[in-house]
C-alpha cells in the first residue's frame, strides 16, 4: 500500500468499506497544496484490490498536474468504487459513498467519472456538499470534449501546418461520454472518423449518424491516421503499442494514455506529437470547478480557451528544447506545484 503511495507521491489514501450497502471505495489524494483536491469517481470492476488502488493513486496524481497547469486553485484527488459483481441498490451504494467524503470535511471534492453519472451524484449529494456535477450542475463530459476537440485543433495546426479539420484522418478509441461528443463535433468540421468501441452499440450508432468507419478495437491504435485520440481507458500507449502506432499525432481524452514516462520519449523519436492528457482534457474539471463556484458560463469559455493556449505553448516549448510535451509539460506543473 504504501509503495503504491510512494510511486504516486500521495498526501493520502483513505479506504472504505461497507458490508451493508457492498461499497468498496478508494479516495487518493495526492495533493491539497493549492487546494481541495477535486477529482472524478470511476465506478468499475477491477481484476483485483490492488489494482483499483493504484488506478486511484495514479489518476489522482495527475488531477493534481490538471488543475495546475488549468491555473485552478485546486488540488489532485480521484476515487474509485470497485463494482461489485451483484448490486441491490445502487443510490445506497453511493449515497454510502457520500458519507465517506462527508467525513473527509472537504479535502476531497468529487465529481463524475467513468461508470458514473450525474444522478449517482444526487446520490452523494445527500451526505455530503463536496459534490460536483450534479444533475443541476450539469455532466462535465461535453466540456470534456470540448476542450479536446480545441485541442485537437492546436495539435493539427503545430504538427500538419493547418487547423482545418476537413478531410482529417481521426481515429477515436472508446465513443463513451466523450468519446462521442468528440466523434459528433470531428464529424461536424468535416473530419474522417475510424471508430472503436468494446460496446458494439456505440459503434453503430456512430456508423450510423456519423458515418464512421468502424475498425476492431485491437486494430484501432496502428490503424493509419492523421490523429489518434485515446477516449477509453489510460495506460494504452506501451513501448510495445508505439512502435505501431501510424498517425502523426496523439490527442486525446483518456487519463493517463502514457504507460510510463519513458513512453513519451518513445513517441517522439517517432516523431508523433504527443498532447499531454492532463492538459488537453481539463475541460471538464474547468467546468465543474467553476461551475461549483458559481462561475458564470463566459468565465467558464474564456477559461476553457485556455487549454488550446496552453496546449500551443507547450508544443513551441517542446519544438524549441527538441523534448516531449510530455516532459515540458511535467516540468510546468512541477513549478505550479513544488517551486
Ligand atoms: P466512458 O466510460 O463514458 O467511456 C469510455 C468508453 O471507452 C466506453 O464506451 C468503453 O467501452 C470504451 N473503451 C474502453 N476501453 C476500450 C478499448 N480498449 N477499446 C475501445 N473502446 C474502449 O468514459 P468517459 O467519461 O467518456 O471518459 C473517457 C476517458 O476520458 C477516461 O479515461 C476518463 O478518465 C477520461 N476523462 C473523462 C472526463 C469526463 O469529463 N468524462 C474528463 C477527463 C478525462
Amino acid at each position: 500500500m504504501f509503495s503504491i503511495m510512494e510511486d504516486a507521491r500521495l498526501e493520502a489514501l483513505h479506504l472504505a468499506l461497507d458490508p451493508g450497502t457492498g461499497l468498496k471505495a478508494v479516495i487518493a489524494i495526492h495533493s491539497t497544496r493549492l487546494g481541495p483536491a477535486l477529482g472524478g469517481c470511476r465506478y468499475l470492476a477491477y481484476p483485483d484490490e490492488r489494482s483499483a488502488i493504484r488506478d486511484a493513486a495514479q489518476l489522482a496524481h495527475s488531477m493534481s498536474y490538471k488543475a495546475a497547469l488549468a491555473g485552478l486553485p485546486l488540488g489532485g484527488g480521484k476515487s474509485v468504487i470497485i463494482r461489485p459483481p451483484h448490486l441491490d441498490n445502487r443510490g445506497a451504494l453511493f449515497e454510502a459513498f457520500g458519507r465517506f467524503i462527508e467525513s473527509l470535511k472537504g479535502r476531497y471534492i468529487t465529481a463524475v467519472d467513468s461508470g458514473t453519472s450525474s444522478a449517482d451524484m444526487d446520490c452523494i449529494a445527500q451526505h455530503t456538499q463536496h459534490v460536483t456535477s450534479t444533475t443541476s450542475e450539469g455532466d462535465p463530459s461535453p466540456h470534456t470534449a470540448m476542450g479536446v476537440f480545441a485541442g485537437i485543433r492546436a495539435t493539427a495546426l503545430a504538427r500538419l501546418g493547418s487547423d482545418d479539420l476537413e478531410g482529417l484522418r481521426v481515429a477515436i478509441q472508446g465513443l463513451g461520454h466523450v468519446g462521442y461528443a468528440l466523434a459528433e463535433q470531428l464529424q461536424a468540421a468535416g473530419a474522417e472518423l475510424l471508430v472503436s468501441d468494446l460496446d458494439a452499440g456505440r459503434v453503430r450508432l456512430a456508423v450510423e449518424q456519423l458515418g464512421a468507419q468502424p475498425v476492431a478495437s485491437d486494430a484501432l491504435l496502428a490503424s493509419r491516421c492523421d490523429i489518434l485520440a485515446p477516449c477509453g481507458l489510460g495506460g494504452i500507449l506501451t513501448a510495445e503499442s508505439v512502435g505501431q502506432l501510424r498517425c502523426s499525432a496523439v490527442a486525446g481524452a483518456a487519463n493517463n494514455q502514457l504507460a510510463s514516462d519513458a513512453v513519451a520519449d518513445s513517441l517522439q523519436a517517432r516523431g508523433i506529437l504527443y498532447a499531454p492528457d492532463y492538459v488537453i482534457n481539463a475541460g471538464g474539471l474547468i467546468y465543474v470547478a467553476l461551475r461549483h463556484k458559481g462561475a458564470s458560463q463566459v468565465e467558464i469559455t474564456t477559461h476553457m480557451t485556455k487549454i488550446s493556449q496552453r496546449l500551443a505553448h507547450i508544443y513551441a516549448q517542446a519544438e524549441a528544447d527538441k523534448r516531449s510535451p510530455a516532459r515540458i509539460a511535467d516540468a510546468q506543473a512541477e513549478a505550479v506545484l513544488y517551486g
